[in-house]
């Protein structure tokens, strides 16, 4: 079906943007309209003839979940009731409400009887149109049903039946058997975590040489292998990635968990809130079990002690990469921060598409130290052209517009030279009419050349830079990223107020064999793998 829809022009339509909890998260706020704000500029600039007016556009910075608690969007709906606005431009329809069907009903009238558009890049909405109206209806119900999603979670008492110290996982963790009891009541039931003793005892194992006899996580695996002990799935094969798992499982020791990393939302006087759980062990918040557990909570703690996994503060529970949503692999991915945890591995920055692209991982701390020292010679830069006084492309530009000026001045004197030749009062020197006639339109031409060149060498100025500033601006980052009381939150920011963009190279990583050690540069190997590494690079690209 195809409908006519009317031209509008930029000053007859609002703008409006808003972040939601389902954009990428390593975007601050403002990044994330920022980026927003381009796709509608290029789109205004193409439909509209034009860019939106300053005074047209609306950002949210706060994040209510209900109409309410927004207040650009209420500056939004009250002025679309005035006749010259058109249109509301947005990036999905989504970000004008994903609030409750309530919301979304109000928001419909409001645009029906204002004979307001909604514009997306992708599609229009005349609301006062049947077809276009349920369109737009079920694109807002779309976003709604996540926050349904979320509140389902909430009514079916998961957390609250953790807290209780019921298991609510599918699955029982190795060594358990998940077993229905019921509540005193006798109508309902829960579940809970009964020992399954042939399971169990090759948990107490585990620990036991991990604790005791210092095994490591794939020594563990392959003593397993060879006593034929099969996983929960019936496989022979064990990998360090289930040791781990089980070496820092809670319920082994009577606790249950909730992982609070998921989205908790309750609705409480009729708004939707984040429901904030407060005890944070880990990524978990850990509660009394009603199960029995199978090890002891010392055996569990040293555990915890040798893989360096020991209660975190709370700081590594947020970023742990300073330098996330800046650093990415020539590849063009994201550098992700990654420690092979819990094993005391020092943590690595790591392509997220390295299955491809094969860059070689890179240290943190070497990466980290890396982009200081580049911030450190960037410094000395500043430094060098403060002393200078001025940037060289500042004083380029200067000179050039000097010439010029110069070029346009004597043009002018020679100007009025003709113009005295030819009107000297003894008409035996005046100079012949046609000659005059081309000598100045010659003249002229080349002033009106001239002149063009310095209104555009005036207009290209370069903005002059204050090194002052910039020096003051990198020594603060730098001093911060160097500091180990700044939270890395923190340090991001700092870094991402002076680097627009990190980009890094690095090859693959090459195993080290008796037929390459030596021109590799490296030591023979013993047994086991040794890989080297070749030498990394970045580019730092500055604000
Ligand atoms: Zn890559």
């Amino acid at each position: 079906m195809y409908r006519e829809y009317p031209t509008f022009r930029p000053e007859e339509i609002l703008e409006y943007g808003r972040k939601s909890q389902f954009d990428d998260p390593l975007l601050t706020v403002e990044e994330q309209l920022e980026k927003h704000e381009k796709i509608l500029d290029e789109y205004a600039m193409r439909h509209f003839g034009g860019s939106i007016p300053a005074g047209n556009k609306y950002k949210e910075i706060g994040s209510g979940e209900t109409l309410k608690n927004r207040i650009e969007i209420n500056k939004v709906l009250r002025r679309i009731e005035r006749p010259e606005i058109r249109g509301v431009l947005v990036v999905d329809v989504q970000r004008l409400s994903r609030g409750s069907l309530k919301d979304a009903g109000k928001l419909i009238e409001l645009f029906q009887y204002s004979n307001t558009y909604v514009i997306t890049p992708t599609k229009i909405y005349d609301i006062r149109d049947e077809y276009d109206r349920e369109a737009f209806e079920r694109e807002l119900k779309r976003g709604h049903e996540y926050l349904e999603y979320y509140k389902k979670i909430q009514a079916r008492g998961k957390l609250a039946s953790v807290r209780e110290g019921n298991y609510v996982g599918s699955v029982a963790p190795f060594g358990f058997d998940r077993v229905k009891k019921p509540y005193p009541d006798g109508k309902r039931h829960y579940w809970t975590l009964k020992e399954k003793p042939e399971e169990a005892g090759i948990v107490r194992a585990i620990f036991d040489w991990y604790c005791n006899e210092g095994l490591s996580t794939s020594n563990i695996c392959r003593r397993l292998g060879q006593m034929g002990v099969r996983t929960k799935n019936g496989k022979l094969k064990w990998s360090p990635m289930m040791i781990e798992k089980i070496l820092g499982n809670v319920h082994y020791i009577g606790k249950v968990r909730w992982n609070w990393r998921k989205v908790i939302k309750i609705i409480k006087d009729q708004e939707v809130k984040v429901l904030r759980p407060q005890a944070k062990v880990g990524e978990y918040l850990i509660f009394e079990g009603k199960h029995n557990g199978l090890i002891s909570e010392e055996l569990y703690d040293r555990a915890q002690e040798i893989s360096g996994s020991a209660p975190r503060k709370q700081l590594d529970l947020a970023l742990r990469n300073a330098l996330a949503g800046i650093i990415f692999c020539k590849c063009g991915y994201a550098m992700v921060h990654t420690s092979f945890s819990p094993r005391p591995t020092p943590p690595k920055l790591k392509c997220t598409y390295q299955r491809i692209c094969k860059t070689g991982s890179v240290d943190y701390q070497e990466i980290i130290e890396r982009v200081c020292s580049s911030i450190r010679e960037s410094i000395e830069d500043f430094e060098i052209r403060v002393v200078n006084n001025q940037s060289d492309s500042v004083k380029l530009h200067k000179s050039l517009i000097d010439s010029l000026e110069r070029k346009l001045k004597n043009l002018k004197e020679q100007e009025v030279l003709q113009w005295q030749a030819q009107t000297d009062p003894n008409p035996d020197k005046r100079m012949p009419p046609e000659i005059f006639k081309t000598l100045n339109e010659k003249l002229l031409i080349e002033k009106a050349e001239l002149e063009d060149a310095l209104s555009e060498a005036y207009e290209s100025l370069p903005e002059p830079i204050d090194y002052k500033e910039k020096i003051i601006k990198f020594t603060e980052a730098l001093e911060a990223v160097e500091n180990p009381d700044v939270s890395v939150e923190d340090k991001n920011r700092y870094l991402k107020d002076i680097i627009e963009r990190i980009e890094y190279e690095r090859g693959t990583n090459i195993m080290v064999t008796k037929n390459n050690y030596k021109e590799l540069g490296m030591a023979k190997p013993t047994r086991g793998m040794e890989w080297y590494a070749p030498p990394f690079k970045i580019d730092v690209f500055l604000k």
